[in-house]
């Protein structure tokens, strides 16, 4: 063998290995550049920088986890509880047939794995009716608003509830910075720039709003890097994505930026960044709404936006 062929050997052999080498170890590389050791490290070291950052909360304070069994709660459930947090968990049971059945079986099992109290409340027991139940009366009187849509409004009402009910000083939710990126593309496509400045890590304020305190530990963590962090723990969650979220709009942001992503790595950290820099500055302090004639909750408009969907219900 030439001295030229041996030497582009030892180069590829060298630059396969840094390749396939974590940063910081001789280990083989798990994930983000990491053996799985320095990758478990990193990850929730950022989570614990994202709270100390946006002063998500304190060791004093009692934080509701709003948990589905799904793997971005169960890993945001999982780190607090590790870094010693006062954690509880909250799940909002949509009934989405098998899907939420078996995820909320799977997120018992959890908290009591790691001795966190559960508190449950379901769509049923609080309206009566089931998502699938409640978009399908919507959709018979010629109303389209999507699951998504209704999931979301019912069970941010559901677990504001159960927030004040127990005393939670906050409520932690497992969005990560893929969400966030998501959202923030679709106000601008919506031309919508009062709910692009409602973004953030922090939303909503006890004493102003009448919402508890919600906040994203996660926000500075990709998709990719949770799910590699849940199963590195080994959770036992579901990695398919709920059946009602197929034709939803948000669905189409997520295909695209993950496309984009495959071919320009870091343009959802840019996003991110811009966000951080240019928009989240100019959020202006939480204001105080009205009050919803009918149940008394805050609302932007006389009526809050659960009344509405649930008054079509009748
Ligand atoms: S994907 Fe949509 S319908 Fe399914 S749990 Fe999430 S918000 Fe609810
Ligand atoms: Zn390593
Ligand atoms: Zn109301």
């Amino acid at each position: 063998m030439g001295i030229k062929a041996f030497a582009q050997i030892l180069l590829y052999t060298v630059s396969l290995n840094s390749h396939m080498a974590c940063l910081k170890c001789p280990e083989p590389v798990y994930a983000s550049g990491m053996c799985a050791a320095h990758f478990s490290q990193y990850f929730e070291k950022k989570v614990s920088k994202t709270i100390k950052r946006f002063s998500l909360f304190g060791k004093g304070d009692v934080v509701g986890v709003a948990a589905s069994g799904g793997k971005d709660s169960t890993a945001c459930l999982h780190i607090l509880k590790k870094l010693g947090y006062d954690v509880t968990a909250l799940t909002v049971d949509a009934q989405i047939g098998s899907y939420t059945e078996e995820n909320l079986v799977a997120l018992r099992s959890f908290c009591e794995s790691i001795a966190v109290p559960l508190h449950e409340i379901s769509f049923k027991g609080e309206f009566g009716y089931s998502l699938n139940e409640v978009t399908s009366v919507l959709k018979s009187k010629g109303n389209s608003t999507s699951s998504c849509l209704v999931c979301g409004v019912l069970r941010r009402y559901l677990l504001n509830k159960l927030a004040k009910e127990l005393g939670l000083d906050v409520v932690a939710t497992g969005h990560t910075m893929d969400d966030e990126v998501q959202a923030f593309l679709m106000n601008i496509f919506r031309n919508d720039a009062r709910l692009a400045l409602r973004q953030g890590p922090v939303t909503g304020d006890s004493d102003a709003s009448g919402f508890v305190k919600r906040v994203k530990p996660l926000y500075l963590c990709t998709e990719a890097e949770t799910t590699a962090y849940s199963k590195l723990c080994g959770f036992h969650v579901k990695y398919e994505r709920c059946p009602c979220s197929v034709d939803a709009y948000r669905r189409q942001f997520r295909d695209f930026l993950d496309g984009f992503e495959k071919r320009h790595p870091s343009v959802k950290h840019n996003i991110m960044s811009f966000y951080l820099d240019n928009v989240l500055p100019l959020k202006p302090p939480v204001a105080s709404p009205g009050k919803c004639v009918k149940c008394g909750e805050p609302a932007s408009d006389s009526l809050c936006k659960r009344c509405e969907i649930l008054s079509m219900l009748g």
